[in-house]
Protein backbone atom coordinates (compact mmCIF):
# COMPACT_ATOMS: atom_id res chain seq x y z
CA UNK A 1 0.00 0.00 0.00
CA UNK A 2 1.06 3.30 -0.63
CA UNK A 3 2.53 5.36 2.22
CA UNK A 4 0.94 8.77 2.02
CA UNK A 5 1.62 11.85 5.05
CA UNK A 6 0.66 15.22 5.71
CA UNK A 7 3.00 17.21 7.27
CA UNK A 8 1.59 20.24 8.87
CA UNK A 9 4.17 23.22 8.85
CA UNK A 10 6.56 21.00 6.40
CA UNK A 11 7.80 24.88 4.87
CA UNK A 12 10.80 24.92 7.40
CA UNK A 13 12.28 23.38 10.19
CA UNK A 14 11.30 20.19 11.70
CA UNK A 15 8.58 19.80 9.29
CA UNK A 16 11.33 20.54 6.53
CA UNK A 17 13.56 17.65 8.07
CA UNK A 18 10.78 15.43 8.27
CA UNK A 19 9.65 15.91 4.81
CA UNK A 20 12.82 15.37 3.35
CA UNK A 21 13.55 12.43 5.13
CA UNK A 22 10.07 10.96 4.37
CA UNK A 23 10.69 11.27 1.29
CA UNK A 24 13.74 9.26 1.02
CA UNK A 25 11.79 6.31 2.67
CA UNK A 26 9.23 6.47 -0.56
CA UNK A 27 6.04 8.76 1.55
CA UNK A 28 4.12 10.53 -0.89
CA UNK A 29 3.70 13.96 0.82
CA UNK A 30 1.54 16.62 1.45
CA UNK A 31 3.60 19.65 2.52
CA UNK A 32 1.59 22.45 4.40
CA UNK A 33 2.62 25.78 4.75
CA UNK A 34 1.13 28.96 6.72
CA UNK A 35 2.85 32.07 4.83
CA UNK A 36 5.96 31.23 3.57
CA UNK A 37 5.42 29.88 0.19
CA UNK A 38 9.03 30.11 -0.88
CA UNK A 39 9.97 27.63 1.59
CA UNK A 40 7.10 25.59 0.99
CA UNK A 41 7.94 25.53 -3.03
CA UNK A 42 12.16 24.92 -2.31
CA UNK A 43 11.03 21.87 0.32
CA UNK A 44 8.73 20.05 -2.76
CA UNK A 45 11.59 20.79 -4.36
CA UNK A 46 13.96 18.51 -2.74
CA UNK A 47 11.22 16.50 -2.06
CA UNK A 48 10.33 15.67 -5.56
CA UNK A 49 13.99 14.57 -6.36
CA UNK A 50 13.24 11.49 -4.43
CA UNK A 51 10.86 10.27 -6.96
CA UNK A 52 7.38 10.30 -4.70
CA UNK A 53 4.56 12.50 -5.30
CA UNK A 54 4.09 15.62 -3.53
CA UNK A 55 2.43 18.60 -3.39
CA UNK A 56 2.25 21.88 -1.18
CA UNK A 57 -1.09 23.26 0.16
CA UNK A 58 -1.50 26.63 1.98
CA UNK A 59 -3.24 26.42 5.48
CA UNK A 60 -3.71 28.11 8.44
CA UNK A 61 -4.21 24.74 10.57
CA UNK A 62 -5.69 27.26 13.75
CA UNK A 63 -8.85 27.46 11.21
CA UNK A 64 -11.48 24.58 11.11
CA UNK A 65 -12.44 25.79 7.11
CA UNK A 66 -9.14 25.54 6.14
CA UNK A 67 -8.42 22.16 7.27
CA UNK A 68 -11.15 20.63 5.92
CA UNK A 69 -10.05 22.10 2.39
CA UNK A 70 -6.27 20.93 3.13
CA UNK A 71 -7.47 17.19 3.91
CA UNK A 72 -10.31 17.33 0.80
CA UNK A 73 -7.08 18.55 -1.45
CA UNK A 74 -5.45 15.34 0.10
CA UNK A 75 -7.49 13.24 -0.91
CA UNK A 76 -8.19 14.45 -4.25
CA UNK A 77 -4.59 14.65 -5.47
CA UNK A 78 -2.71 12.53 -3.28
CA UNK A 79 -5.23 9.71 -2.42
CA UNK A 80 -5.44 7.99 0.91
CA UNK A 81 -4.03 9.42 3.59
CA UNK A 82 -2.15 6.60 5.93
CA UNK A 83 -0.49 9.60 8.16
CA UNK A 84 -0.37 11.97 9.78
CA UNK A 85 2.31 14.48 11.67
CA UNK A 86 0.78 17.51 13.82
CA UNK A 87 4.06 19.61 13.77
CA UNK A 88 3.08 23.05 13.14
CA UNK A 89 3.32 25.47 16.00
CA UNK A 90 4.33 28.64 17.31
CA UNK A 91 6.21 30.45 19.57
CA UNK A 92 5.45 33.78 21.72
CA UNK A 93 7.22 37.09 23.19
CA UNK A 94 9.08 35.54 26.60
CA UNK A 95 6.14 37.01 29.35
CA UNK A 96 5.66 35.61 32.99
CA UNK A 97 1.96 35.14 33.43
CA UNK A 98 0.51 37.71 35.04
CA UNK A 99 1.47 40.09 31.92
CA UNK A 100 -0.44 37.62 29.66
CA UNK A 101 -3.40 38.93 27.59
CA UNK A 102 -6.32 36.55 26.77
CA UNK A 103 -5.57 37.27 23.11
CA UNK A 104 -2.43 36.12 23.18
CA UNK A 105 -3.51 32.82 24.94
CA UNK A 106 -6.41 32.28 22.26
CA UNK A 107 -4.29 32.70 19.67
CA UNK A 108 -1.84 30.21 21.18
CA UNK A 109 -3.71 27.88 22.36
CA UNK A 110 -5.56 27.66 18.86
CA UNK A 111 -2.67 27.26 16.83
CA UNK A 112 -0.63 24.74 18.94
CA UNK A 113 -3.80 22.85 20.28
CA UNK A 114 -6.95 23.19 18.50
CA UNK A 115 -5.58 22.62 15.30
CA UNK A 116 -3.82 19.64 16.41
CA UNK A 117 -7.37 17.64 17.64
CA UNK A 118 -8.66 19.40 14.07
CA UNK A 119 -6.35 17.37 12.03
CA UNK A 120 -6.49 14.70 14.12
CA UNK A 121 -10.58 14.58 13.53
CA UNK A 122 -9.76 14.79 9.68
CA UNK A 123 -6.98 11.80 10.05
CA UNK A 124 -9.25 9.64 11.71
CA UNK A 125 -11.99 9.97 9.28
CA UNK A 126 -9.94 8.73 6.95
CA UNK A 127 -7.71 6.05 8.22
CA UNK A 128 -10.15 4.56 11.06
CA UNK A 129 -11.17 0.88 10.40
CA UNK A 130 -14.49 2.40 11.95
CA UNK A 131 -14.72 4.51 8.61
CA UNK A 132 -13.60 2.08 6.47
CA UNK A 133 -10.17 3.39 6.28
CA UNK A 134 -6.98 0.89 6.06
CA UNK A 135 -5.73 2.16 9.54
CA UNK A 136 -2.34 4.42 9.78
CA UNK A 137 -0.41 6.33 12.68
CA UNK A 138 -0.64 9.76 13.73
CA UNK A 139 2.82 12.07 15.63
CA UNK A 140 2.04 14.74 17.64
CA UNK A 141 5.22 17.32 17.98
CA UNK A 142 4.93 18.08 21.42
CA UNK A 143 8.08 19.91 23.36
CA UNK A 144 10.46 18.96 26.95
CA UNK A 145 8.50 22.56 27.72
CA UNK A 146 5.79 20.55 28.34
CA UNK A 147 7.74 18.89 31.44
CA UNK A 148 10.26 21.76 32.40
CA UNK A 149 7.63 24.32 32.11
CA UNK A 150 9.79 27.40 30.81
CA UNK A 151 9.11 29.65 33.93
CA UNK A 152 9.59 33.06 33.18
CA UNK A 153 9.85 32.62 29.55
CA UNK A 154 6.55 30.86 27.84
CA UNK A 155 4.42 28.88 30.25
CA UNK A 156 1.39 29.41 28.32
CA UNK A 157 3.62 27.67 25.09
CA UNK A 158 4.73 24.82 27.51
CA UNK A 159 1.36 24.58 28.65
CA UNK A 160 0.21 24.10 24.94
CA UNK A 161 2.53 21.32 25.11
CA UNK A 162 1.28 19.80 28.17
CA UNK A 163 -2.04 19.93 26.13
CA UNK A 164 -0.71 17.87 23.35
CA UNK A 165 1.00 15.40 25.92
CA UNK A 166 -2.60 14.27 27.54
CA UNK A 167 -4.32 14.95 24.08
CA UNK A 168 -1.42 11.98 22.53
CA UNK A 169 -2.23 9.75 25.69
CA UNK A 170 -6.24 9.79 25.62
CA UNK A 171 -6.43 9.58 21.48
CA UNK A 172 -3.84 6.95 21.54
CA UNK A 173 -6.22 4.80 23.89
CA UNK A 174 -9.30 5.90 21.90
CA UNK A 175 -8.53 4.78 18.34
CA UNK A 176 -6.05 1.54 19.68
CA UNK A 177 -8.50 -0.83 18.29
CA UNK A 178 -8.90 1.21 15.06
CA UNK A 179 -5.78 0.54 13.34
CA UNK A 180 -4.48 4.06 14.66
CA UNK A 181 -1.40 4.49 16.51
CA UNK A 182 -1.25 7.76 18.32
CA UNK A 183 2.32 9.29 19.52
CA UNK A 184 4.30 12.23 20.44
CA UNK A 185 7.85 13.10 20.56
CA UNK A 186 9.35 16.23 23.04
CA UNK A 187 11.99 18.15 21.49
CA UNK A 188 14.29 19.94 23.71
CA UNK A 189 16.07 23.23 21.72
CA UNK A 190 15.86 22.56 18.19
CA UNK A 191 17.83 25.01 16.00
CA UNK A 192 15.03 26.52 14.06
CA UNK A 193 13.96 29.61 13.32
CA UNK A 194 10.61 29.60 15.69
CA UNK A 195 13.10 31.00 18.22
CA UNK A 196 13.12 34.24 16.90
CA UNK A 197 9.57 34.51 18.12
CA UNK A 198 10.43 34.83 21.50
CA UNK A 199 12.75 37.44 20.99
CA UNK A 200 15.19 36.46 23.32
CA UNK A 201 18.39 36.83 21.20
CA UNK A 202 21.33 34.40 22.78
CA UNK A 203 18.65 31.99 24.59
CA UNK A 204 20.07 29.48 22.04
CA UNK A 205 23.49 29.28 23.50
CA UNK A 206 21.78 29.65 27.23
CA UNK A 207 19.86 26.72 27.16
CA UNK A 208 22.60 24.66 25.41
CA UNK A 209 24.25 25.26 28.96
CA UNK A 210 21.89 23.25 30.82
CA UNK A 211 21.66 20.55 28.49
CA UNK A 212 23.53 17.11 29.78
CA UNK A 213 24.64 16.59 26.18
CA UNK A 214 25.63 20.49 26.11
CA UNK A 215 24.01 21.16 22.45
CA UNK A 216 21.19 21.68 21.31
CA UNK A 217 19.22 19.46 18.92
CA UNK A 218 19.21 19.66 15.26
CA UNK A 219 15.57 19.40 12.88
CA UNK A 220 17.32 15.98 11.39
CA UNK A 221 17.80 14.33 14.63
CA UNK A 222 13.78 15.17 15.66
CA UNK A 223 12.43 14.10 12.32
CA UNK A 224 14.16 10.32 12.62
CA UNK A 225 12.59 9.39 15.82
CA UNK A 226 9.33 10.62 14.32
CA UNK A 227 10.34 8.47 10.83
CA UNK A 228 10.37 5.98 13.53
CA UNK A 229 7.44 6.20 15.18
CA UNK A 230 5.23 6.29 11.86
CA UNK A 231 7.05 3.13 10.38
CA UNK A 232 5.59 -0.27 11.13
CA UNK A 233 9.22 -0.95 13.53
CA UNK A 234 7.11 0.86 16.07
CA UNK A 235 3.81 -1.49 15.83
CA UNK A 236 3.10 -1.79 19.56
CA UNK A 237 4.20 1.73 20.30
CA UNK A 238 1.11 3.63 20.68
CA UNK A 239 0.54 6.47 23.35
CA UNK A 240 3.84 7.59 24.02
CA UNK A 241 6.20 10.65 24.46
CA UNK A 242 9.65 9.89 22.69
CA UNK A 243 12.04 12.58 24.64
CA UNK A 244 14.30 14.17 21.64
CA UNK A 245 16.46 16.16 24.24
CA UNK A 246 19.73 14.77 24.85
CA UNK A 247 18.95 13.93 27.96
CA UNK A 248 17.33 17.19 29.42
P1 LIG B 1 9.62 26.76 12.53
O1 LIG B 1 11.00 26.52 12.01
O2 LIG B 1 9.23 28.13 12.96
O3 LIG B 1 8.58 26.23 11.45
C1 LIG B 1 7.22 26.35 11.72
C2 LIG B 1 6.44 25.70 10.61
O4 LIG B 1 5.06 25.68 10.97
C3 LIG B 1 6.53 26.45 9.29
O5 LIG B 1 6.46 25.52 8.25
C4 LIG B 1 5.28 27.34 9.34
O6 LIG B 1 4.81 27.72 8.04
C5 LIG B 1 4.31 26.39 10.00
N1 LIG B 1 3.17 27.02 10.67
C6 LIG B 1 3.19 27.88 11.70
N2 LIG B 1 1.93 28.24 12.04
C7 LIG B 1 1.10 27.58 11.18
C8 LIG B 1 -0.30 27.53 10.99
N3 LIG B 1 -1.12 28.24 11.76
N4 LIG B 1 -0.79 26.75 10.00
C9 LIG B 1 0.04 26.02 9.21
N5 LIG B 1 1.38 26.02 9.34
C10 LIG B 1 1.89 26.79 10.32
O7 LIG B 1 9.32 25.83 13.79
P2 LIG B 1 10.01 24.46 14.31
O8 LIG B 1 11.03 24.83 15.31
O9 LIG B 1 10.34 23.58 13.19
O10 LIG B 1 8.78 23.86 15.15
C11 LIG B 1 7.94 22.84 14.67
C12 LIG B 1 7.20 22.23 15.84
O11 LIG B 1 8.15 21.75 16.78
C13 LIG B 1 6.32 23.22 16.61
O12 LIG B 1 5.14 22.57 17.02
C14 LIG B 1 7.17 23.57 17.82
O13 LIG B 1 6.39 23.98 18.91
C15 LIG B 1 7.84 22.24 18.07
N6 LIG B 1 9.07 22.32 18.86
C16 LIG B 1 10.13 23.05 18.42
C17 LIG B 1 11.27 23.09 19.20
C18 LIG B 1 12.48 23.90 18.80
O14 LIG B 1 13.34 24.13 19.67
N7 LIG B 1 12.59 24.34 17.54
C19 LIG B 1 11.33 22.38 20.40
C20 LIG B 1 10.23 21.65 20.81
C21 LIG B 1 9.11 21.61 20.01
P3 LIG B 1 5.39 29.04 7.25
O15 LIG B 1 6.75 28.65 6.75
O16 LIG B 1 4.43 29.24 6.13
O17 LIG B 1 5.43 30.14 8.22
Amino acid sequence: MAKTLLITGSSRGIGRATALLAAERGYNLCINYHQNEAAAKATLEQVLSFGVKAITVQADVANEVEVIRLFETVDAELGKLTALVNNAGTLVPAKRVDEMTAERLSKLFQTNVVSSFLCAREAIKRMSTRYGGKGGAIVNVSSAASRTGSAGVYVDYAASKGAIDTFTYGLAQEVAQEGIRVNAVRPGFIDTEIHQLSEMPGRAAQVAQTVPMRRNGTAEEVATAILWLLSDEASYTSGAWLDVAGAR
